[in-house]
């Protein structure tokens, strides 16, 4: 089955005891066991329930993994997946992944003992002289967030196996639609499914999904064992989510590829980051493993001119955090989705305070023109 079909009828799409084309929600949290002692396949829905596994073995389809399992966020998915390793045990991981995953590492799983060492993925040679001998995964996420770096999937996990350490990639801003990192390589992908597979600004959900029959037992005790499952209500609502994809995607990639034009043409803009841009240095990397180049842009004013000016022209883009929903959402990052990061760090790491972020809706293309033309017309 082609990507666009497995959307809709991927995983168990139907409900098996009653033919419903929605699969049920079911909201029991235990189940009826025949005799004592039998192995029924439903116990108590932490460990397993029908409508989360629906969606499970549908997302496990989706990035070809043989295994998918659905947390209560992004961040409790990458929480289980990181308490896979051990105090002692070191992890490589890139110098631009989202800001909620490094207060992670920092604030939380240095406290049980793990180390890691922040490295730019782009550098192939930093990469591996980064692994230790007690190195034993590489996490990071292309493109980032707020500029859209692009790491070479499948060269970062032939280093990877050649030192024996696990890949884990981060895949929300691409999404199955256009990456699927498992193929090239990577030994778990997670998700914020918050973004763009539930799609709709109306769920908070996650995923690590794995194509390794160990990893998929050791995720499998972890989900269990700390217990931040995703409900079965929002297991429904991330498949309903998810069925659409590729009809919003389509639309995201055909308005980002205007808006792109636009701003790219306007003197007022003085950079853009896009890596479908043949003049983006993530380019050739990006036309290699992606299908598409997605629909998040970043750009840069040119110098002296207010960020905020051009958000207060805009009388549709909604100014608000997050990304990957049908509507357009613009932002900051300097103020506000890295505004926890100091001022040199961040202007060390390419985040001016003149680079505004935009993650481009499905509405009419000709007034997302519009506004932003009303944007820089502020400015
Ligand atoms: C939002 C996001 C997360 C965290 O996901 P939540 O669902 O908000 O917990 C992780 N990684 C990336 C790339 C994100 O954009």
């Amino acid at each position: 089955m082609k990507f666009n079909s497995k959307l809709i009828h991927g995983g168990i799409s139907e409900d098996p005891t009653t033919g419903a084309v929605s699969m049920p929600i079911y909201r029991a949290s235990t189940f009826h066991q025949q005799i004592v002692g039998g192995t029924p396949t439903w116990e108590y829905s932490r460990s397993g329930n029908p409508t989360r596994q629906a969606l499970e073995q549908l997302v496990a389809d989706l990035e070809q993994g043989i295994a998918g399992f659905a947390f209560a966020s992004g961040s409790a998915a990458i929480h289980a997946t990181l308490s896979m390793y051990s105090a002692g045990d070191h992890l490589v991981v890139g110098n631009d992944v989202y800001g909620g995953t490094f207060r992670l590492i920092n604030k939380v799983m240095k406290r049980f003992g793990l180390e890691f060492t922040v490295v730019d993925m782009q550098d192939l040679a930093a990469v591996e002289s980064a692994i230790q001998t007690n190195t034993v995964a590489i996490y990071f996420e292309t493109p980032t967030n707020p500029l859209l770096q692009i790491a070479d999937i499948a060269a970062i996990a032939a280093i990877a196996k050649k030192h024996q350490v696990q890949t884990i990639v981060d895949n929300t801003f691409a999404t199955p639609y256009n990456q699927n990192p498992l193929v090239l390589g990577a030994d778990v992908v997670v998700h914020s499914a918050t973004k763009y597979l539930g799609g709709h600004s109306d769920l908070v959900a996650g995923l690590a999904i794995t194509n390794d029959e160990k990893i998929a037992e050791e995720l499998a005790f972890l989900q269990n064992s700390i217990g931040s499952v995703l409900g079965p209500d929002d297991s429904w609502l991330l498949q309903r989510g998810i069925k659409t994809l590729g009809a919003r995607m389509r639309v995201h990639h055909e308005n980002t590829a205007t808006l792109v034009k636009l701003l790219k043409q306007d003197a007022r803009v003085a950079k853009i980051y896009y890596p479908g841009d043949p003049d983006f240095a993530g380019y050739q990397v990006a036309k290699k493993q992606m299908n598409h180049f997605g629909a998040m842009i970043s750009f840069e004013l040119a110098a002296g001119l207010d960020p905020k000016k051009f958000i207060d022209g805009l009388t549709m883009i909604s100014l608000a955090e997050s990304l990957g929903g049908i509507e357009s959402l613009i932002e900051i990052p300097a103020i506000m989705t890295h505004g926890a990061i100091p001022r040199e760090i961040r202007l060390e790491n390419g985040i001016q305070d003149e680079l505004i972020r935009l993650s481009v809706g499905i509405e009419d293309e000709a007034d997302l023109v519009a506004d932003v033309t009303n944007g820089l017309n502020n400015l």
